[in-house]
This record gives C-alpha cells, structure tokens and sequence, in this order.
C-alpha cells in the first residue's frame, strides 16, 4: 500500500512538472495525496492557489491511465480557456497525441455542434469539457454515463439547482435509488442508522472533487455529498497543514532550553508521561522559563498561556490529552516540540500485540469518518474479531490486510524486550494544532522532535509521508529567523480575511 501510493505519488509530482514546468504547490501536494487515495473532497481554497490547474493535471493523468473524467466550469469562456490550456499541456508530453478532449461550446457552428453530438453519444472522448448549464441541460445523458472523475470549478454555481446534484451523483455510479435513499435517509435525520450510510462511498465509484473558494451552499441536496461520498462542502473532513518538521537526534534538555530560547514564544511541549513532564518544567522554569502545564490546573494556566503571561505550556501527549485535542488557538500556537515521539511501550506478547495494533489502525480510520467515529464514542476496548468485522464492512479484506501489514512493518521490539510504537495520529493531532485555518488563510507551524531512536523516527517519518507528505529536516539544516518569520507573517491580519470559511 505504502510503496504504491508512494510510487503514484512521485509520479504524479513529476508528471505535473514536466506539464507545468513548476512544482506542486502545498496545498496542489495535499489535494494530489487525495486524489490519489480516490477520494472525493473538496478543494477549499482562495483564488489563484491552483485548483483549476491540478483539475485539468489530474484528469490528463487519468486519461494517459485509460480513464475518462468530465470537467465542469461555469462558463463558456472559462471551458474554452480550459481546453486551451489542457492542449498545450498535452503537446508538453510524447505519450498524449491519443487523449481525446471534447469541448462542447454553444457558439459552435452548425456543423461544429453536429461533430459534438456525435461523439458526446458515443462517448468518444477521454476528457469531457462543459458548463452548468450543459449539465442541467442535458442530464438525461450524462447521468448515463460513468466518469472516474468528475471535477466541478467553482461549485457555488452548479449547487444553485438540486437536480444538478443528482446528476453529478450520477455521473460518477450511484443509482437513482441509492441518491433517492440518502435523501430519505437525510430527510427524516434517522441518526440510529446513520453509520450504515457511510459504506457506499468508494466502491466502484468514480470521483468527484469539487473546487470552490467559499463554499456554503444551503439546504437538504448539498448534504448529499456527506452522506453518499463522506465529505461536506464548506468543511475540511481531513486536515490541511502546512508544517515543518524537524528532528534533534540529541535529547539534551540544555539543547531543549536553548530551542525555547530560539522560539520564546507560543509554544506547546509535549511530554510521554507527567513524572518526566515535572522534572523537565522544573528545569525549564529554574532557567527562567515562563512554563506552565496541564496536570496542576489547566484551566487557570491555559488562560495565562492565552493572556501571553506564559510563554509555553506543557502536557503528556496522549491521543486524548488535553492538550492533543481540546484547543484551537491558531493566533497563539506557532511551535511545538515533543521531548521524544509519542509512543506506545509494552511487553512483547505477541497474542495481544496484533490487537492493540488493529486498535491503532481503526483509530487512524475513524478520523476519516466522522460519523463512525461518533458511533464508536463510547466504545473503549474493541475486541479485535468484532472490531475486524465493523472494519471490514467499510473497507475491502484486501485494503484492511494492507493495512495491518503496513502498520506491522513499523513496530521496534527493543532490547529488553519491549515492543515499541510510534503513536502517529497523536503526534499528528498535536503538531496540527500549530497549522490551523485562520481565516482565509492556513497558518504556518513548526513541530520540533527530539528522538534518538532511528526505527522509530523512519517509521514515524514514513508514516507521516504516506499520510500527510511532509518533509523533515534535521536541526542543521534549518534557518529558525526566516522560519519564524513565516511563522509570524502567516497570522497577519489581511484584508480577504473578511471572507471567513466555516470550519
Ligand atoms: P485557482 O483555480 O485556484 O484560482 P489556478 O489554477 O487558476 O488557481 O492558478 C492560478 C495561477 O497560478 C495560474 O496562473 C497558474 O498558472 C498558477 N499556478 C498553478 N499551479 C501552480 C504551481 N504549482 N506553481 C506555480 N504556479 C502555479
Ligand atoms: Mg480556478
């Protein structure tokens, strides 16, 4: 699983530069890791980031894969500007003279329009370009029709009539009796059933991703798209981040007070457990250190944390702490430093290894899925067999086994005897409190590691790949003034930030 998504993703980077001349932008890298999992989404994002260019890139990957993908714009001028771009791109490749683009464009001559039907019926294309008004207009035909991709630009426009949201369902596999269900389903708000609803979503179906640069369509239809392809227009159903990570091998607290002096401010520190937290606060505040920590009183020293009367705070790093999950302060938390990786110890018995394992992976799955994750709110100890079971009614046998195998091929077994792993998603949930939405904008965040374990850092640096693209750069290589002056120059205030995204 790991190397192929690793494989695809390296060369859908390279195929976009070779097209494009230019890399992928961050945000283009996040949308690029989606798509390549096939998964519908929502690219939210303001204008000129890049989401009309990674449509047009990522259906003429497609088509070079044999795949057919249907492009939406919600104008005429816009299709056509579309369609000139995707030809120069494809003159850019040597494999490409056999993708076929059609264009429809209502001020086409007569004949023009004829050539169109004709190859629209017969589905004589590898990539469809039209507007809104061709998809209402013409439903009755495209919602026969099977897309692996249908991308909507800008789709305030096409949410304006519900029919269209049919259609685009349609375009991509679901039945109208599977959409006419959700919509029952939606309509009496039977939340007993609710995680039956989730599972359609990705057998079988093609994709859609939907760009838009605000995004709050209103009413029953748009709710559509949570229900059958699991994500909301208007919300992150995964988190985008834009943080960069960096290791310190040496775990020396005279090198951690020296990075706090670097960074003074705005930072949260995250220990493995409290009886070391304690040893190093005390360290930390004999050397002039405005700490404080979560296990004295949180509420009153968060609010100082918040007031700017201290400048760091520090908490045991569990999945659940306090720390991990309850706050968003993006203006507040730029930096966060884990005094080694979050992780689990425990002695080898290698009957209950695999099930604490399957634990692991199901908690990584259920951030994907919100609504199973309420589900299993209250449920605290999963037996593996009942667990596997409910799993395995989302997902494949083979993708499940993938999995397991992917998340095997980390574990340390150490010395004496212990078997070690990285908590992954902890450390994930806690560097993701220094890289929030802000506004219109996503605020940049540094999370600093000290570990001096290689297999644990690799198999968190691998993890950490697969799921997020980042990058990890070690301590040598970084130039901490220009760092946090993005750091800072990311939590301006500016002008567009009037716009604000319901997060
Ligand atoms: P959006 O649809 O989000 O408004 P566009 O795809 O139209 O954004 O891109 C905006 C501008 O940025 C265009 O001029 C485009 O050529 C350029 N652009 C897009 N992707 C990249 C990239 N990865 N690197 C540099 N420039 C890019
Ligand atoms: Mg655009």
């Amino acid at each position: 699983l790991y190397w192929n998504f690793q494989q695809n993703l390296n060369a859908f980077k390279m195929f976009f530069e070779h097209i494009f001349q230019k890399p992928l932008t961050g945000y283009q890298r996040t949308w690029a890791r989606r798509f390549l999992l096939s998964k519908s989404f929502t690219l939210v994002a303001p204008t000129g980031v890049g989401k009309t260019t990674f449509g047009l890139v990522a259906s003429l990957f497609l088509a070079l894969n044999g795949k057919k993908s249907a492009l939406v714009f919600p104008t005429i001028s816009l299709a056509q500007q579309s369609f000139e771009r995707l030809e120069e791109f494809k003159a850019k490749l040597e494999n490409a003279n056999t993708v076929k683009i059609l264009l429809f464009n209502s001020l086409m001559t007569k004949s023009r329009k004829e050539e169109f039907e004709k190859r629209f019926l017969s589905c004589d294309f590898d990539i469809l370009i039209i507007t809104t008004q061709f998809v209402s207009k013409r439903k009755d035909v495209l919602s026969k029709m099977f897309f692996d991709l249908v991308f909507v630009d800008d789709v305030d426009a096409i949410l304006k009539s519900s029919k269209n949201i049919d259609t685009l369902l349609q375009m991509i596999g679901f039945s109208e009796d599977e959409i006419e269900k959700a919509t029952e389903r939606l309509r009496t708000k039977n939340k007993e059933n609710g995680q039956d609803t989730v599972s359609n979503g990705s057998k079988n179906k093609g994709m859609l991703i939907v760009s838009s640069a605000t995004a709050k369509p209103q009413g029953l239809k748009p709710l559509l798209f949570r229900e059958l392809l699991g994500f909301e227009i208007g919300r992150f159903t995964f988190n985008i981040r834009n943080i960069t990570n960096i290791r310190i091998k040496k775990k020396s607290k005279e090198k951690l007070l020296e990075i706090i002096n670097i960074l003074k401010d705005g930072i949260l520190l995250f220990v493995n457990t409290e009886e070391e937290g304690k040893e190093i606060v005390k360290f930390l505040a004999e050397n002039g250190i405005k700490i404080g920590t979560t296990w004295s009183n949180f509420d009153e020293e968060f609010e100082l944390f918040k007031e700017e009367k201290l400048n760091v705070i520090c908490g045991v790093s569990s999945y659940y702490g306090k720390l991990i999950r309850g706050i968003d302060l993006p203006e507040r938390i730029k930096y966060c430093i884990f005094w080694e990786t979050p992780r689990f110890r425990f002695s080898v018995d290698m009957d209950k290894a695999p099930r604490f394992v399957l634990e692991r992976v199901f908690v990584e799955y259920l951030e994907d899925h919100p609504k199973l994750k309420e589900y299993f709110k209250n449920v605290e100890i999963l037996q593996t067999e009942k667990l596997r079971q409910l799993v395995l009614k989302y997902i494949s046998a083979e993708s499940y086994n993938k999995i397991v195998q992917e998340i095997f091929s980390h574990l340390k077994i150490t010395d004496d005897g212990k078997l070690v792993i990285p908590d992954v998603p902890t450390y994930i949930q806690g560097s993701g409190r220094t890289s929030r939405m802000f506004g219109m904008r996503l605020t940049k965040g540094v999370s600093i590691l000290f570990e001096e374990d290689d297999t644990i850092f690799e198999s968190l640096k691998s993890r950490l790949m697969f799921l997020l693209d980042e990058e990890w750069m070690e301590e040598n290589e970084v130039d901490f003034e220009s760092l946090m002056e993005e750091v800072k120059e990311s939590r301006k205030i500016q002008n567009n930030d009037f716009y604000q995204i319901d997060t």
